[in-house]
């Protein structure tokens, strides 16, 4: 063994203390640490020829990068929906790596009983019913490219012909349908050999992101009874909207689709009573999405694809080799997903929701919700600004009141990312220039809403 190496076994548990006070002192900084850091890109060093040991490493690590590292995890950044960690989630993710399972299939190991007994809590979790089956992917990028594979062999069993074999030429043109589709959408039509042309953009209602059920039907029934793909939005990046999915599947009585719902943060609307009506219909649904890394607060690479159709789902993903054997009624993941082998994403996610449980996940949600509608009104009540669209669920839509070009949006922006006070993006809606934020932080607190709206109002007054 490397003498260093063979030094680091001996010292394992030492070195991992000390890992833990680098931990430590990060965590006991998130909420105070500034939102965003200037990034500063150390110069590059040579691949070290003999290592430094894990001290070593950590010493380098602490001196060149963590200065570097945003605040994303902690109270007040709100860009793109980016959640946090809970504690529990940290310990899961964290005891991901070091028993380090292989997630892939029956390697012996209670993981894959661990993953479906996890699927099976979150299916509970958001109202969807026990004929869904569930599996961990990467992130909602992932989970929206398996749900549209899944639904590409439908189209492929509706015309008699199984995609997986004879490849998406056999298809012909493909008409996928969304009023406002996520961007990884495309993307994912992309990657399917879909294209992302294949997406056709239905009318929303009037100033609103969600999908015009009158302007679908006119789109399905313009089909002429050919199979489609629907997209349904449940939550919207700009504004948080939601379409009427009871109504979206209802048109499945007239028109022949498959319906994927992409409910990568808005699933989580389930858990509060208050809000649950926003996901009614999400059940009838044939593939959903949805993402763990934000709103439920596991650390990044976490999501969840739910089917009723794992047969569909094996037939894409099936990895044939003899050692494998034959996936069964059970098939293990390495049959269900892209990767073969693969973490056990599921730890972080089952660690939360033993440690938490439906309540403490529904305190969660429900108190961004109120940060967000706090922030709403705070920013209202100065005149320069006003909202683009009433405060939906965590996400709060805003611009300047006078003359919000892309330069003065851009201007507050910046000054708001000087004063790193938070992190907010720019984004357009209604295409009026405009600034968005997401709380989806487990440490957020009313003392951190009321920090940042003095921020960005700072940042406005100052603008000339
Ligand atoms: C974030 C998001 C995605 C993409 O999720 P990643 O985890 O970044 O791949 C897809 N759809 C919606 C609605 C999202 O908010």
């Amino acid at each position: 063994m490397d003498p260093i190496l063979s030094q680091d076994r001996a010292e394992f548990t030492a070195l991992l203390a000390a890992t833990l006070r680098h931990a430590t002192e990060y965590v006991e900084g998130l909420d105070t640490a500034p939102a965003v850091a200037p990034v500063t890109t150390p110069e590059p060093e040579p691949l070290p020829e003999r290592g430094y040991g894990l001290a070593g490493a950590l010493d380098a690590f602490a001196r060149r990068w963590a200065p570097g590292f945003s605040a994303s995890a902690g109270p007040r950044y709100l860009g793109f929906v980016t959640g946090g960690a809970t504690p529990a989630a940290v310990a899961g993710d964290w005891l991901t790596s070091v028993c380090d399972q292989n997630a892939a299939g029956d390697g012996r190991s209670s993981a894959n009983a661990l993953e479906r007994h996890t699927t099976a809590w979150l299916a509970e979790l958001l109202g969807l019913d026990p004929a869904f089956s569930g599996s961990f992917v990467t992130g909602a990028t992932m989970s929206n490219m398996v749900g549209l594979a899944i639904a590409r062999e439908w189209l492929g069993e509706r015309m008699g012909v199984s995609v997986a074999e004879a490849g998406v030429a056999a298809l012909g043109a493909v008409t996928v349908l969304s009023g406002t589709p996520h961007s990884s959408v495309y993307k994912a039509l992309s990657m399917l050999g879909l294209g992302r042309d294949s997406l056709r953009v239905v009318p929303t209602l009037r100033d609103r992101e969600a999908v015009d059920p009158t302007a679908l039907r006119a789109e399905l029934e313009s089909l002429g009874g050919r199979p489609a793909v629907v997209v349904a939005n449940a939550g919207t990046v700009n504004t948080a909207d939601f379409d009427d999915l009871t109504a979206v599947a209802a048109l499945r009585r007239e028109y022949p689709f498959w319906l994927h719902v992409d409910a990568a943060f808005g699933g989580f609307a389930a858990v509060s009573p208050t809000y649950a009506h926003l996901v009614n219909g999400l059940d009838q649904a044939d593939s959903v999405c949805v993402d763990l890394h934000k709103w439920l607060n596991v650390p990044y690479d976490s999501a969840v694809q739910f089917t009723r159709r794992r047969d569909l789902q094996t037939r894409v993903f099936q990895n044939h080799a003899a050692y494998l054997g034959d996936p069964g009624d059970s098939p293990d993941f390495l049959h269900l997903t892209p990767e073969n082998s693969r973490r056990l994403r599921a730890l972080a996610a089952w660690f939360t929701l033993t440690a938490y449980g439906r309540q403490g996940h529904r305190e969660i949600v429900e108190r961004n919700i109120s940060a967000a509608h706090r922030l709403g009104e705070l920013l209202t009540a100065s005149p320069r600004m006003r909202l683009l669209a009433p405060v939906g669920l965590h996400t709060v839509c805003f611009t300047l009141a006078e003359n919000p070009t892309e330069a003065r949006i851009a201007a507050v922006l910046r000054s708001v990312a000087e004063s790193a006070e938070t992190f907010l993006t720019p984004t357009h809606h209604l295409e009026i220039p405009a600034i968005r934020g997401a709380f989806s932080n487990w440490r957020t607190t009313t003392a951190d809403v009321d920090r940042i709206a003095a921020a960005v109002r700072q940042a406005v007054d100052d603008l000339s």
